[in-house]
């Protein structure tokens, strides 16, 4: 480990990860005056913080979820100087308005990633949020949600494939197509992703909420439905239903009748994850980077110090400093780890150790 030097652009307080010279917090888990938050996910957005600054394409999710905030934007890449430090959003391509913290002050440079996925080449896949940017920095602080070499993701496409085959069957023999997905973020890239010609899509209550507000920040979504629309018993057998997990085992399924079902997660690449969910099919989706990913990132920093936050925390700091770096870890409370995440999010049920090395997690970051 490395100890925290006096010039740390980054420390830890019992508020959140805090920047000493700029006097703010990155996504803190504790109220705080000035906050920057990464993205809108509620374990890194929470509510009670004064002032909030963030991605302006973030602007509309986090009002959905967090309501009047007292909220300021940037637009990515624009610079904004805080107490003599220059801050600037960068796309982290998790989710709509995801964004990397870059600080600079003093002659060095700070990325905080928040959560992120960058595929090969830092390539758009996600239609619903602009790709990870590459940033050189002197210290980069990474989440390692999935940072174990199991984790490898398939291409975008082959996932699509994989479900639309699966949805297609299901409405040739007439049985709707339920798919458990987060309500923010993995709903609206699956929609971004799927053959909108297979039948209707059906979207839960509160899946079409954040669908609002994607649309009203100019992401093009397929037509989608509720229930409360009167669909009749035919369209109901050739639909896909997104819903997310929190429906399972609920009333809410029971209009369906005769159904499949299927769990969208990162955490559906480990074996018994899905038999643990209790559903017929686990598509492996995961909004956040995959091992390679986490090694693509990382390198691209060219940073020599790396502070790794929650996830997989030992196993990467002990891998980056085979390589020869800096690393150190973070102790956050990312992930769900207060309890505060609301139903509507909720992870599949956490993987048995047997799976693979221990999750230090409760798996509640959107995966
Ligand atoms: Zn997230
Ligand atoms: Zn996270």
């Amino acid at each position: 480990m490395v100890a925290q030097c006096a010039d740390d652009l980054v420390v830890l307080r019992p508020e959140g990860m805090y920047c000493p010279p700029g006097d703010f917090f990155i996504d803190p888990w504790r109220p705080v005056e000035r906050a920057v938050i990464t993205h809108a996910h509620s374990d890194h957005a929470r509510s009670g913080h004064r002032r909030y600054l963030a991605a302006a394409p973030a602007a509309l999710v986090l009002k959905a979820r967090l309501g009047g905030i007292s909220l300021d934007t940037l637009a990515y890449g624009e610079p904004v100087t805080i107490n003599g430090v220059t801050v600037s959003l960068h796309p982290a391509g998790h989710v709509l308005g995801s964004a990397q913290v870059r600080i600079a002050h003093g002659g060095q440079v700070w990325v905080a990633s928040g959560d992120y996925k960058a595929g090969p080449g830092f390539a758009a896949e996600d239609a619903t949020c602009e790709a990870f940017e590459p940033l050189r920095c002197d210290t980069f602080i990474s989440e390692s949600t999935f940072g174990l070499p199991v984790y490898r993701w398939k291409p975008q496409s082959a996932i699509a494939a994989d479900i639309n085959a699966w949805w297609a069957a299901n409405a040739a023999a007439g049985r709707a197509s339920v798919l458990m997905a987060y309500s923010f973020g993995k709903a609206q890239r699956i929609l971004a992703m799927v053959d909108a010609g297979i039948g209707p899509i059906v979207c839960h209550g509160a899946t079409e909420n954040l669908n609002a507000a994607y649309r009203a920040s100019g992401v093009a979504l397929p037509a989608t439905r509720m229930v409360s629309d009167g669909l009749d018993r035919a369209d109901l057998r050739r639909a896909l239903v997104l819903a997310p997990p929190s429906v399972q085992g609920s009333t809410w399924l029971k209009r369906f009748g005769d159904y499949a079902d299927a769990f969208a997660s990162g955490w559906m690449q480990l074996r018994g994850a899905r038999r643990r969910n209790a559903v017929d099919r686990g598509f492996v989706l995961s909004d956040h980077a995959d091992w390679p990913g986490l090694m693509r990132a990382i390198a691209a920093t060219d940073a020599a110090r790396v502070i790794v936050t929650h996830g997989q925390v030992p196993v990467m700091v002990r891998w980056l400093q085979a390589q020869g770096l800096e690393a150190q870890a973070f102790e956050t409370e990312f992930a769900g780890e207060t309890g505060a995440e609301a139903p509507d999010t909720a992870e599949p049920a956490k993987p048995a150790a047997a799976d693979a090395a221990p999750i230090d997690e409760t798996g509640v970051s959107p995966a």
